[in-house]
């Protein structure tokens, strides 16, 4: 458990991932049913951008930097408004100190009738995150390992709601647990919304994982990837993924619309694109 999320808290793939988590959020806030979030490997929180291993990586000037008081036009400006107005929430006197990680920016945007459930293992990153919700009936905070919150709590009590699933990826066999925790979660919990974040830096792993997703009997799988620059010669993170599993049918369509502004902020090169498409779509379940 070497991974800190605050070298990177903020970077391209975090922008990426928590725009996607803001729309599933939003969709989710259409209707007046209570739901929960999900979130097994939550972080701390919130990052403090001026700290040390912040400044020294400094990969939140190439991401959320980039979109932070930064003039969006209208249908850009709507569809990033959840997210936008959440950074500004956390830094209020306009300069960007301190960029909001999941289980922050889930809670913000939550309802009354909403619930969080934050898992973390680490224990420090843990104990943040207890103390920052500290009293909050709303957040439920678990220190545990979350790959077996994928058997024992779902389906949420809710029984609606978002899953996400965001591992460090400093480990052999991340892509196999992916598939493997999400088939034994959606055989509980076949209606629930899922979101996994992949690295992308090994390509030959990405593709056996889309083919293992192919391969299983999970359907509605939608694929949503970022690579800011064309592959690198030795192994670098060129991008970012999230797999959905019945996403909002809202959400291919806002990603489409989406990406020539995050193509234009977080793209470093000419081979930067953004892969938005259905692993599997047929209405199966399994
Ligand atoms: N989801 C956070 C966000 O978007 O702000 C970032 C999470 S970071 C990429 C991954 C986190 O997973 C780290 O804080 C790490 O300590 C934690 N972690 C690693 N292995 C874990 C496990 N088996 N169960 C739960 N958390 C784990």
């Amino acid at each position: 458990m070497n991974y800190r999320h605050i070298y990177h808290a903020g970077n391209f793939a975090d922008v990426f991932k928590h725009i996607i988590v803001t729309r599933i959020v939003d969709y989710l806030k259409r209707k007046p049913q209570a739901f929960r979030v999900i979130d097994t490997h939550a972080g701390s929180g919130l990052y403090d951008l001026e700290r040390e291993e912040a400044q020294k990586t400094g990969e939140w000037r190439h991401g959320v930097a980039r979109f932070f008081n930064q003039p969006f036009d209208e249908k850009n400006r709507s569809l990033l408004a959840p997210w936008l107005e959440t950074l500004q929430h956390f830094n209020p006197d306009g300069a960007l100190r301190s960029y909001p990680g999941s289980p922050m920016l889930v809670r913000h945007l939550l309802r009354k009738q909403d619930r969080l459930t934050a898992i973390e293992l680490h224990e420090t990153d843990y104990e943040t995150l207890r103390q920052m919700f500290a009293g909050d009936y709303q957040a439920r905070i678990l220190h545990l390992d979350g790959w077996l919150a994928l058997g024992a709590h779902v389906p949420p009590k809710e029984k609606r709601g978002l899953v996400l699933v965001d591992p460090p990826f400093e480990e052999n066999g991340e892509f196999e647990r992916l598939v493997s925790g999400l088939e034994k979660a959606v055989r509980r919990f076949a209606g629930g919304v899922y979101a996994l974040w992949y690295a992308i830096k090994d390509y030959q792993a990405v593709e056996r994982f889309v083919r293992q997703l192919r391969a299983s009997g999970i359907t509605r799988i939608l694929r949503l990837e970022l690579r800011v620059r064309a592959p690198s010669p030795t192994p670098r993170l060129d991008g970012s993924g999230m797999i959905i599993i019945n996403p909002p049918y809202t959400l291919a369509q806002e990603m489409a619309a989406l990406a020539p502004v995050l193509l234009q902020q977080l793209g470093e090169d000419k081979g930067a694109n953004l892969v938005n498409d259905w692993i599997r779509s047929e209405e199966k379940t399994l």
